[in-house]
């Protein structure tokens, strides 16, 4: 059997590994295509994909834009799409901006929380890519805050934990809209998190093509009444492992992976 893990993040947003460490990563543990979906970011692609010529692996295009919904936090993810195409990424330039904006707002809240984190140790940690929570995380980690990621988003950056600062650039119908205008097929991200599970057939209907139904947080109870959804609502289904590489240390990369008939699938719903 041949596999895909189609969840995984590099350098550039919130994972530790680089466009080609993660290559490398993906031909040791023998799979057979890996999708890169960093954050609001398509800059690790050009280099992954380079990395991966002549090689047994497929590298798929990939992104993972985070919009809101109803006060919540919603994450779309985009596969096979043009990561040259210019209208993407004029719409990916200001999310940037807003990013870092986001991340001075959370150390605002921080420090009412009696937690002092300077901005520059967050974006050291983030380096060129795309800043965000885990880079946070990572922060209050290295400044003995916390003793892990999962603890700093458990007690402080998580949904709904007191520094939490809400605050992205798009609705899941306009991050479907960019997807599939460069040519993408929208996919919704971890649906286990969502509050109301009859926005899946709202976002169906906005033009979602797919649904992440193989998730490390999904009981098989979970994969199976997100398989029936996906049937229902005539969404392919996918997987992935939402690899952080050290970032996350419990997943590795293809924790999470699926039969490469599914990714032929998800390449046919471009169509
Ligand atoms: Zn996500
Ligand atoms: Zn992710």
């Amino acid at each position: 059997m041949k596999y895909a893990d189609l969840h995984a993040h590099t350098s550039e947003s919130d994972g530790t590994l680089t466009p080609e460490q993660l290559v490398k990563e993906a031909l040791k543990r023998c799979l057979s295509a890996v999708a890169i979906v960093d954050h609001d970011t398509v800059s690790a692609l050009p280099l992954a994909l380079k990395a991966a010529e002549g090689t047994a692996l497929e590298v798929i295009p990939g992104i993972e834009l985070s919009t809101q919904y109803e006060n919540q936090e919603v994450h779309i993810l985009g596969y096979f799409l043009d990561h040259q195409d210019k209208g993407l990424l004029d719409e990916l330039k200001p999310v940037r901006e807003n990013r870092i904006r986001r991340v001075h707002e959370m150390i605002k809240n921080l420090k009412i929380l009696g937690i002092e984190l300077k901005p520059q140790t967050v974006f050291d940690i983030a380096g060129s890519g795309t800043v965000g929570r885990m880079h946070i995380a990572r922060a209050l980690v290295k400044d003995g805050w916390v003793g892990s990621t999962a603890e700093a988003f458990r007690k402080y950056i998580g949904d709904r934990s007191p520094a939490y600062v809400l605050g992205f650039r798009f609705s899941p119908e306009k991050a479907i809209k960019i997807i599939r205008d460069s040519g993408g097929v929208a996919v919704l991200a971890h649906p286990y998190i969502l509050r109301n599970d009859e926005w899946i057939g709202e976002f169906a209907a906005s033009g979602l093509q797919g649904l992440e139904a193989y998730y490390p947080e999904h009981s098989q109870s979970q994969v199976n009444y997100y398989l029936d959804l996906a049937k229902k609502l005539n969404l392919v289904v996918t997987g992935g492992s939402d690899f952080h590489g050290s970032a996350k240390p419990d997943i590795k990369l293809g924790a999470v992976k699926i039969p490469l008939e599914l990714v032929e699938k998800l390449r046919n719903a471009k169509r």
